[in-house]
């Protein structure tokens, strides 16, 4: 396991601006994500700076290169899972290794859309869940379902079975794109992938089983939502970060609930916009930095 003192999970305009501070502060600074939507051949006339017009792409390069000469370090890679580690630490889990960090910062954007499943508000916290060290322990022995496509799910199925051999994952009517590697993983552990869509979810007043538009009822006690990568809502569901509604809470330095754990940019809400994503950062930045001198056992140096 790798370890850092300040991990910053996106590599947006917030995220590396949060780096920009904790890098240039001397904080050994790793930052995982690949770029954002903004870089890409998108017009910005409104950034504080440039007279004239600058595509996405050349701004965020721009943005890693700042980041990198003071020292972070910027790894595309995509965060499956943080958990609380050792010591007040933060173990993260990607695609590619395992982090331990003593400062979190969470800049992932906006999250995801929730699956169109009829009825699915209704079951949420009575069978229907969106974090499995939360409420996996409520369903031991019994069988769940896990709803994506991709890694994260695969991941999620994963972590599952520390409660229940009987899991299973539907994609949602999507194609399956978990990796060949941890599709192995899954039929070693006898973890069936379904491509059919849900139709709908039954029970009263929990949930008691899924109907596939494949024809099948398959009886399940709970059902863990994964679709996609791993959101900012996820983690903050694994980490007890309060949210409102998809977005996560702050105060105004970009703290959470959670003692060093922060959070900027579009996954905090507000103005959805690059100057506001930086400014957060900024600030997220700043407040880890005061974080780890005052309160992590050496800085947060392993
Ligand atoms: P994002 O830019 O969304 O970056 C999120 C980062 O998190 C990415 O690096 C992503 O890879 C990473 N990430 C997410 N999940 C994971 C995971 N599980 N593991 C690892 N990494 C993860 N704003 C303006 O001010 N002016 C404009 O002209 C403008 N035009 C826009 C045009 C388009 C098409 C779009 C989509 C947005 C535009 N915006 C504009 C809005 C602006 O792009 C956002 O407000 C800004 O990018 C938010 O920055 P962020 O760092 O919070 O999130």
């Amino acid at each position: 396991m790798q370890d850092a003192q300040c991990l910053i999970i996106g590599a947006g305009p917030a995220g590396l601006s949060a780096a920009i501070y904790t890098a240039r502060a001397g904080m050994r600074t790793l930052v995982l994500g690949s770029d954002p939507k903004i870089a890409g051949d998108y017009d910005i006339d409104n950034y504080f700076g440039f007279e004239d017009t600058i595509s996405g792409r050349d701004l965020m390069a721009r943005g890693r290169l700042q980041a990198q000469r003071f020292g972070a370090e910027i790894r595309q890679e995509k965060v499956l899972g943080v958990h609380h580690g050792d010591n007040g630490r933060f173990h993260v889990k990607t695609d590619q290794g395992e982090y331990d960090a003593c400062a979190v910062i969470l800049a992932t954007g906006a999250a995801r859309n929730r699956p169109k499943i009829k009825g699915l508000a209704d079951y949420e916290g009575k069978g229907v869940s969106y974090c499995v060290s939360c409420d996996g322990f409520f369903h031991r022995g019994k069988p769940v379902m896990v709803a994506g496509e991709g890694l994260f799910a695969a991941n999620q199925a994963l972590e599952l079975l520390a409660y229940t051999p009987d899991v299973r994952i539907c994609t949602l009517g999507k194609p399956s794109a978990i990796p060949p590697e941890y599709g192995e993983r899954l039929a070693r552990a006898g973890i069936e992938v379904i491509e059919a869509a849900v139709e709908s979810l039954e029970g009263d007043p929990g949930l008691t089983a899924v109907r596939l538009a494949d024809g099948r009822r398959i009886e399940i006690s709970g059902l863990f939502i994964a679709m996609g990568e791993a959101s900012s809502t996820d983690f903050a569901y694994t980490l007890g970060v309060a949210r409102s509604g998809i977005f996560l809470e702050t105060d105004r330095d970009m703290k959470t609930n959670i003692e060093g754990v922060f959070a900027a940019g579009d996954c905090t809400g507000g103005f959805l916009q690059i100057a506001v994503a930086v400014g957060e950062g900024a600030l997220a930045g700043r407040s880890a930095i005061a974080w780890l001198k005052s309160s992590c056992p050496g800085g947060g140096k392993r």
